[in-house]
């Protein structure tokens, strides 16, 4: 089954998109199917889960940490994180330089916005971003390194919106590539898109998708969190 679903989602993927596999909440089993369909890159949002799975499955895999990250957490995937997704404040970033360091390590991360519009959804404005790029501590930071942006559209059937929310989003990867990273070629990433609306996604611009339940199908509790 989930062979199958992966197949026919990379069928409708161009192949300079990346196709992360959402895999939070599945059993340890569901990832390996994944992995012998020649999945290499999954997508947790809880710390702890990340690193038990990362301790069981081939080290080949690539691991993206999409959910809200608690510093006191970090130390949990900073040995092996290949990139995080949801850098939401300047604080956070800090904490991942530090335990980057920790490890000798260069963590790449995307900024995440808020594009969606409820309020539930975590993620910077244009104004918060600028001003942690344009930091002295952020220019100090020498174990982390920004390749793009990360968002989240509005939960809602209204694919205009859902559209308007992608547009939002590559203009600020636009604006920011323009001012901040004009001169840096790996400052090149856009993560949007899921099961509901990754075409949409692909469409205005989507560089990596990050796609669950159309891969491993419903997950079990009814929050998306
Ligand atoms: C759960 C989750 C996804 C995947 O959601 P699906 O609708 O199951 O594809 C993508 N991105 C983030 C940040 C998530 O938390």
């Amino acid at each position: 089954m989930i062979k199958d679903n992966l197949n026919i989602i990379r069928e409708t993927i161009p192949s300079d998109v990346t196709l992360i596999a959402v895999s939070k909440t599945k059993p340890i089993s569901d990832l390996q199917e994944a992995y012998e369909a020649n999945q290499r890159i999954f997508g947790e949002n809880k710390a702890l889960e990340m690193r038990d799975k990362y301790q069981e499955l081939p080290k080949d895999i690539q691991w993206h940490f999409i959910g809200h990250l608690q510093t006191n957490k970090i130390k949990y995937i900073a040995p092996f994180v290949t990139l995080i997704h949801s850098i939401d404040s300047a604080s956070l970033l800090e904490a991942v330089n530090k335990e980057a360091a920790k490890n000798n390590r260069v963590i790449n991360c995307l900024l995440q916005f808020h594009i969606a519009q409820e309020d539930t959804k975590f993620g910077l404005n244009m104004e918060e971003a600028k001003a942690l790029l344009e930091s002295e501590n952020f220019k100090n930071f020498k174990n982390i390194h920004i390749v793009g942006v990360m968002g989240m559209a509005t939960f809602t059937e209204n694919m205009n919106q859902v559209r308007d929310e992608f547009k939002t989003l590559k203009n600020i990867f636009e604006t920011l590539k323009k001012d901040y990273f004009n001169n840096d070629d790996t400052f090149k990433e856009i993560s949007m898109g899921m099961s509901d609306d990754y075409p949409v996604a692909i469409e205005e611009g989507a560089t990596m998708v990050r796609v669950g339940s159309k891969i491993f199908g419903a997950r079990n509790y009814s929050v998306n969190s």
